[in-house]
């Protein structure tokens, strides 16, 4: 028999051979190819037009392992479609390497045994409520929104639903922005259902991924908490996606094979006909319009663990005290931080600035520190004692011959989080101060700072927007936002959306065990209705204003944006190629396009980047005719494009 195998590599289409064995649509089965030998997968249509005469060649061996679904299949098919994909990349995600599944170890999935115990946890009134509706037409497909303030135990309305789910036979999967995998999370989880879960990240070892995989497929493993390429797990019997803190703008892949792991968790749950949960404290745009049309249900919890309420928020205007020169803490902050300090609260210092300072420049030539590589300013690092660029990687120490004479010196300008920390340092010398960074919380002792947190053995945190991801820190009272700068938002269209986001987030973590909290604001800028709007307590009022916003200027959820990145070494050449390759799509595709402009960061990685962004009706046909045309388009040698549907950052 002919059959039409799909391959984990760049081609679009499964390739047809032949077989002695019996195979049907999604077997394992071993393949040569050219001079390899590659798993691939008993796809379900053959190649449309077999265009090349290849000799027909012949099925190797199939693999003992339960078939792909056939649904997942569909999935697989739509994903590569929508995302402008090939094929066989959507089937590289869910193959792991090329040999993987061949050299599967049976049983040692045992680790994962799942027998529920029983638990004291009780849920409150609000809590069954929400269950109640969560689990209305639990049988097939529907996405249900679980809405509530951060510390209000939506994790427990979730679970109880899962639990239900897996007494019923079928496996769930809880998806969780990769930073949101923390050890606390997967206590919770012990502490409810008395198993370990399996978790999924892209730093788990090979051979891990190996054993979850073939329990996922064998349907011995009944729960994955896992990041974004969890998605693409085999599971045997899938009941159940939630996707916890949906509105995450991490779910988006950007890179690489690029998709938004949250819409895609809606589409398999629609493909797998089985039901999707979201849980946020306040709804992504998309998810918030979807509400309002009534696609989605909801329901909401709004009484905080303990009914702690939410903190109080005070706005400290940088023009009426002068601060002092190389200081950024004004005295009146310095004062309510001491109260704080009084009261055994922990204290957080917010900046959303990784290092020492982001901007070096010379004393006598004036010249800045940038990276050669990237069009941006390298970042000095004191702790490390060098200038680092952020987006490549490059590194140099502070010295430079200057244009002047002799060695430039150099002056820092504005502060970063290891700053902030040194002056903190100044005011508060007998206290115990940490920063929380990337830099400093992805090290093997981060698990021992963590403890220390939690325990306020650490009474001041200076920390970044990784902070305010999902921790729980029970002394937290207190949060200082050292620079609120809302105005640079220009060329993002999410600027305002991804602030509320932060604050909301942010403000989270404070007051979590009911006693008072506040969130301090300094800022230079007038933005006192502007604070005030991203930090009310009912964000419907801002996600309504700006939907009319999004929809007067045609902008997503209302539209669907495709953005197109052409990258060269060769500035001149590709501004040229960019011209011409807007010229041929133009009028070719469902939509109408924007550009070409150089990106805001116009150079990375010692590439050259301009951009075209495509906006048009939400519909596939947008994907499908620019496919074609772009298939039709011969790059100049040295030019690469990378689309990217439904972007999300503009940079
Ligand atoms: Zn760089
Ligand atoms: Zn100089």
């Amino acid at each position: 028999m002919k059959v039409p195998i799909l391959l984990p590599n760049i081609f679009n289409h499964p390739f047809t051979y032949e077989s002695n064995i019996n195979l049907k649509v999604g077997d394992y089965v071993v393949v040569p190819f050219g001079k390899l030998k590659i798993t691939g997968v008993v796809w379900d249509e053959f190649e449309k037009k077999n265009s090349k005469n290849f000799k027909i060649k012949s099925v190797l061996k199939k693999l003992d392992v339960d078939p792909l679904k056939k649904t997942t299949i569909k999935f697989l098919n739509w994903f590569s479609e929508y995302n402008m994909i090939p094929k066989g990349m959507a089937l590289k995600l869910v193959l792991l390497s090329s040999n993987a599944v061949e050299n599967l170890q049976k049983d040692t999935y045992k680790i994962f045994d799942s027998n529920i115990t029983n638990n004291s946890i009780k849920l409150s009134e609000e809590q069954k409520k929400s269950l109640k509706k969560m689990n209305i037409s639990n049988q097939k497909f529907r996405v249900h929104v679980l809405q509530g303030t951060t510390g209000s135990g939506k994790t427990m309305v979730y679970f109880e639903a899962l639990k239900n789910i897996i007494n019923k036979g079928f496996q769930g999967l809880i998806l969780l922005p990769e930073i949101g995998l923390t050890s606390q999370f997967e206590k919770k989880f012990i502490e409810f259902f008395g198993f370990i879960p399996a978790v999924w990240h892209s730093g788990i070892s090979k051979k891990k991924k190996e054993i979850i995989w073939s329990g996922i497929a064998n349907g011995k493993i009944k729960v994955v908490i896992g990041a974004r390429s969890s998605l693409f797990l085999p599971f045997k019997k899938l009941g159940l996606i939630v996707v916890d803190e949906e509105h995450d703008q991490s779910y988006k892949q950007d890179e690489g094979i690029t998709y938004n792991a949250r819409n895609m968790a809606i589409s398999r749950a629609s493909f797998e006909n089985i039901p999707v949960n979201l849980i946020t404290a306040v709804p992504s745009i998309e998810t918030y319009e979807n509400i309002k049309k009534g696609k989605y249900s909801i329901s909401k919890l709004e009484k905080r663990y303990q009914n702690a309420s939410l903190p109080s928020y005070e706005i400290i205007n940088l023009r009426e005290t002068k601060l002092e020169k190389q200081s950024w803490l004004s005295k009146k902050i310095i004062e309510k931080v001491k109260l704080h300090l009084d009261k055994n609260d922990q204290v957080l210092f917010f900046l959303n600035r990784r290092g020492f300072s982001p901007h070096v420049l010379c004393n006598k030539c004036f010249n800045s520190c940038s990276c050669p590589n990237c069009s941006i300013n390298l970042v000095y690092h004191k702790n490390r004692n060098n200038l680092l660029c952020h987006y490549c990687g490059f590194k140099s120490s502070l010295k430079r011959a200057c244009a002047k004479e002799g060695e430039c010196e150099f002056i820092f300008s504005g502060p970063g989080v290891e700053r902030i920390s040194e002056e903190v340092k100044r005011k508060f010398p007998e206290k115990k101060i940490e920063i929380f960074s990337s830099d400093t919380m992805n090290k093997k002792d981060s698990k021992e700072k963590m403890e220390k947190i939690i325990n306020n053995e650490i009474q001041i945190l200076v920390g970044t927007q990784l902070i305010s991801k999902g921790f729980h820190f029970p002394s937290l009272n207190c949060i200082v936002v050292v620079d609120i700068d809302l105005s640079s938002q220009g060329y993002d269209l999410r600027g305002a959306e991804k602030n509320l986001q932060l604050f909301h987030q942010l403000s989270g973590r404070a007051g979590r065990t009911g006693k008072p909290a506040t969130v301090y604001f300094q800022t230079y800028e007038n933005n006192s209705k502007m604070i005030s709007e991203i930090t009310n307590q009912n964000p419907d009022i801002f996600l309504d204003r700006e939907l009319e916003i999004r929809k007067k200027n045609k902008l997503p959820p209302y539209q669907r944006f495709i953005s197109l990145i052409l990258t060269g070494a060769n500035e001149s050449k590709l501004e040229k190629e960019a011209f011409n390759f807007k010229n041929f799509i133009e009028n070719k595709i469902e939509g109408k396009i924007l550009g070409p402009v150089n990106a805001p960061l116009f150079k990375l990685k010692r590439n050259f980047r301009i951009r075209l962004l495509v906006r048009g009706p939400k519909s596939m046909k947008m994907q499908i005719s620019l496919a074609k045309i772009i298939l039709k388009y011969k790059f100049s040698s040295g030019i690469k494009l990378s689309v990217d549907v439904d972007p999300i950052n503009f940079n």
